[in-house]
């Protein structure tokens, strides 16, 4: 649940999700040119395709 919101997977239309965290790198950050370089960040896997969604810590 995020904001009292279900995820569910855009893929696989599943609801289940493994929660973790992550730290978010620099190679990441500059990547994507992210300004929350080194910070943490929450990530939900979905159990069936591994789809990832992250959210910011
Ligand atoms: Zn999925």
């Amino acid at each position: 649940m995020v904001k009292d919101r279900q995820l569910v997977c855009p893929v696989c239309a599943n609801d289940q999700f493994i929660e973790t965290r992550a730290q978010l790198n620099t190679a990441v950050a500059s990547l994507f040119d992210l300004d929350f370089a080194n910070k943490e960040a929450r990530c939900f896997v979905c159990s069936e395709c591994t789809y990832i969604f992250w959210f910011r810590a």
